[in-house]
């Protein structure tokens, strides 16, 4: 009978990387393979030039102390429930790329911790696992199945402002892979809100979540306790147990069939090669040259559909901008070149 340690199959003391700080350990696979090192931090941390504290908590909370928190009645709630009685995402998107801005109740609410409007403020639930790909580094997959509006994780780390997001840009090398993300969401009235969170150093496992032309999540900003949106990534649809997880960096999930960035020029920019394997594949990654650039609002989406809406989300027209940096020999490393939030689609390059 062979001693434990010498049949290395099964994963067994698996490794947590997320050192205890998420309710279920997020495992590596191969056992014995270990990421390289970052400080995990379930939730986004304040960052050089941050706006804001993430940890604030600068939202009222709603008087539904007696009585479930329901649209009407609860001020959390500003339009429909954001969440099923499974607690899954109920606009997960429709065909005109728009969704409700999503406020769930938060630290100042006297309803419960099971109130059906705290989801992602609850954190991961489902086991997570980082596991070697076979050409993009890391990649990140759940080891049981995910019904289509759950909630799998957030992409979180490090808030900046604007000017420290591009300096860690610019400083990055053809060979590193570029976490930045860049979500910008526009509000029915004209402001742009910019959101740039680097998980690099400081961050969560949804920094191993690879880039797909054809992805199984979305990511959808979530707002608890301030305006420091949280990137909540939601299941698109059903998963299977051991699917590798990914979103669309260019967030463009909703209108993928729309192509326009495909075969796109690149203005000069090296781009990076897609692998993500699916039939409407791209061939590169999403790029988003506005971290490079000098500083200019995101235009206003010159043509393109009908405008935007509500507050906090975007529909999917004018720029929501990546910050992404795109360079060829990039592969080796695991993800992100950063990404828009779901309903939002890349700008005009
Ligand atoms: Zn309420
Ligand atoms: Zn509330
Ligand atoms: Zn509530």
């Amino acid at each position: 009978m062979a001693a434990p340690e010498e049949e290395p199959e099964a994963p067994t003391e698996p490794l947590d990387i997320a050192c205890g700080l998420e309710n279920v350990p997020v495992s590596v696979w191969p056992p014995g393979a270990v990421p390289e090192p970052f400080q995990y931090t379930p939730e986004h941390v304040a960052g050089p030039g941050a706006d804001a504290d993430p940890a604030e908590i600068t939202f009222p909370g709603c008087l539904c102390l007696h009585r479930p928190c329901v649209p009407g009645s609860c001020s959390c709630l500003r339009g429909a429930e954001n969440y099923d009685a499974d607690a899954r995402l109920r606009a997960l998107g429709s065909a005109a790329g728009r969704a409700p801005p999503v406020f769930e109740c938060n630290a100042l609410c006297p309803c419960p911790e099971r109130c059906a409007n705290r989801v992602v403020q609850r954190g991961v639930q489902l086991r997570l696992q980082v596991f070697r790909t076979r050409r993009k580094g890391w990649g990140l997959r759940a080891l049981e199945s995910v019904p289509r509006g759950r909630f799998v994780c957030e992409y979180a780390g490090e808030v900046l402002g604007l000017a420290e997001a591009r300096r860690r840009i610019r400083l990055q090398t053809p060979r590193d892979a570029n976490y930045v993300i860049a979500v910008r969401e526009h509000v029915r009235s004209g402001p742009v809100m910019e959101t740039f969170v680097d998980p690099a150093r400081i961050g969560n496992a949804g920094r191993f979540l690879n880039h797909s032309c054809e992805p199984n999540l979305l990511m959808v900003p979530v707002r608890v306790d301030s305006m420091v949106p949280r990137l909540a990534l939601f299941a698109a649809k059903d998963i299977l147990p051991e699917e590798e997880l990914s979103f669309d960096y260019s967030g463009r999930f909703l209108n993928r069939m729309d192509g326009e960035d495909r075969g796109r020029p690149d203005d000069g920019k090296l781009r990076k090669p897609c692998y993500c394997g699916s039939r409407v594949c791209s061939a590169f990654l999403p790029y988003d040259g506005s971290l490079y650039l000098a500083a200019e609002p995101p235009g206003e989406g010159p043509g393109g559909r009908a405008q935007e809406t509500r507050s906090c989300t975007p529909p999917g027209q004018e720029g929501a901008q990546v910050a992404s940096q795109l360079s060829p020999g990039h592969m080796a490393a695991p993800l992100n070149w950063g990404t828009f939030p779901s309903q939002m689609r890349p700008a005009a390059f």
